[in-house]
């Protein structure tokens, strides 16, 4: 069958987002709109995060969470990126008012992980700004000295960088506003089964893709079809192994007013052999005496996969992938006991003052990494108007402000020869490293005791 071409991109042009209400879908969305695209869909499972994610069992995408990391150590294209996101963190009335520039530790105790923190730090030292807003910390006292509230903490030989123009973003009040901004555009969007993706439509005469069908049978026809399904995307289309999909862990200790009166304002505390940290987040509820105040915590470690067959678009046959198991679906899911454990040593070791207070919640959350943890922006080979907007791997929350700008840049034929081809469809790689991250192999959750209950096929 032969690969038809795609019709001219022009402001008229429908373009449907699949995972709309997620990270990168909901901001490819806006920087369509703010481009002047006039006919735009975003298909999703489930509608913007709201404070449902706060209240009550949380959401599918990655950004359905209290608080997310703001802020960067990172150099090259992310770099570049990161920084062109700050600036709307700070300034942009989308994005402003959920950004808390509080400070960030980004520490290790290892020496190998410090030796990675100083290379990344001294990468920094010749950047005009930057090189202001950095410092390196070499010592339990300096450490202190910006983050008092780690004077009880286990952090004997901790080192690393403090970054005072960093933060966290409040993650669904911000994905929230940019939903608010999509139907002051006009945008349309479609929730429940009639949003959920089932496989690409296609030309009858061509390979070339044409639209969208929806779990609920309904045919929705396109121009451009953007899948940006997070952690869902190589259990809907055959990625050929460019992404593996894992989770991690999130939990919420509870404080009382004067304890998070205390905590208040306390800087990120990031530690890649631990995991991270932040202050406390107020939670107003609707009914009197409801109010919460939430530490959120997050542990460190190479992930867990959960690796089943199944067959995606485009897969001759059922093929192993590990397909995300999601909370929203799933709310009574429990976290693995190995995982409670680390969880509770994040808590030793960064607030010791609540070393024996029971979480108010954990679940887990995923994320799709590639082996390089660069996007996979690109379109598929296969398929001309079907894109991909994936490959996250764990690190683009940050980026939620600008990601869409660079994949607009793509569906216009505008982004650089040097970012499509980091961000290219390539194959065959696999995840040999585990994503950079290092360490063990990942685990798979069929292999632990403790999270599901039952109705898993992966479960004891
Ligand atoms: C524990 C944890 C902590 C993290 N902390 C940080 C941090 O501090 N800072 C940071 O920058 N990043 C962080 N991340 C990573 C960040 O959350 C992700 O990189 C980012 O949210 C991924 O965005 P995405 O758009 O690819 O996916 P998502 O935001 O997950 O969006 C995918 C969307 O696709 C939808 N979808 C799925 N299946 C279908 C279907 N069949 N049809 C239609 N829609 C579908 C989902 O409902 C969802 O809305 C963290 C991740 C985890 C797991």
């Amino acid at each position: 069958m032969a690969i038809g071409l795609t019709t001219p991109l022009t402001h008229d042009s429908a373009i449907i987002i699949v995972g709309g209400a997620g990270t990168i879908g909901s901001s490819t969305a806006l920087h369509l709109c703010r481009r002047g695209y006039k006919n735009i869909t975003l298909l999703d499972v489930y509608g913007f995060p709201s404070d449902y994610a706060m209240h009550g069992s949380s959401q599918s995408a990655g950004a359905s969470d209290i608080n997310k990391i703001v802020g960067s150590s990172n150099s090259g294209t992310r770099g570049e990126i990161t920084e062109m996101t700050m600036d709307m963190w700070r300034n942009d009335p989308v994005f402003k008012d959920y950004y808390h520039e509080v400070g960030e530790l980004s520490a290790a105790a290892d020496s190998e992980h410090i030796a990675d923190l100083r290379r990344s730090y001294e990468a920094k030292l010749s950047h005009p700004v930057k090189s202001k807003e950095i410092k390196w910390l070499s010592n339990r006292e300096e450490i202190i000295t910006h983050c008092p509230h780690l004077a009880s903490g286990l952090i004997d030989g901790w080192q690393g960088i403090w970054n005072e123009r960093a933060g966290w973003g409040a993650a669904n009040d911000a994905v929230d506003s940019v939903g608010r901004e999509l139907r002051r555009f006009g945008v349309k969007m479609v929730f429940g089964q009639g949003g959920t993706f089932d496989r690409p439509l296609l030309d009858d005469d061509t390979t070339r893709c044409i639209g969208v069908i929806t779990k609920d049978g309904a045919k929705h026809y396109a121009d451009r079809v953007v899948m940006a399904t997070g952690a869902w995307s190589p259990s809907l289309i055959d990625l050929e192994g460019q992404c593996v999909s894992k989770c991690w862990i999130v939990a919420h200790l509870e404080l009382s007013e004067e304890e998070a009166v205390r905590y208040k304002s306390i800087p990120v505390v990031y530690n890649e052999e631990v995991g991270f940290c932040f202050e406390p987040r107020f939670i107003p509820h609707h009914q009197p005496g409801k109010d919460r105040w939430i530490i959120k915590l997050c542990d460190e470690f190479p992930g867990y996969t959960r690796f089943m067959e199944t067959q995606p678009f485009g897969a001759g046959q059922p093929i192993k992938v590990s397909v995300p198991r999601s909370h929203s679906a799933h709310p009574t899911d429990t976290v693995p006991e190995e995982g409670q454990h680390r969880l509770r040593r994040v808590v030793e070791v960064m607030l010791p003052e609540f070393k024996d207070r029971e979480f108010v919640k954990s679940y887990m959350c995923w994320c799709t990494d590639t082996a390089d943890a660069e996007w996979l922006f690109c379109q598929h080979p296969g398929h001309p108007g079907l894109y991909l907007a994936t490959g996250d791997s764990g690190h683009s929350f940050v980026t939620l402000p600008s990601a869409g700008s660079q994949v607009v840049d793509l569906l216009e034929g505008k982004a650089s020869a040097e970012r499509m081809r980091k961000w290219a469809w390539r194959p065959g790689r696999g995840d040999p490293e585990h994503t950079g991250r290092g360490g063990e192999p990942p685990k798979d959750l069929g292999d632990l005791k403790g999270w599901a209950h039952g109705d898993d096929e992966r479960a004891e």
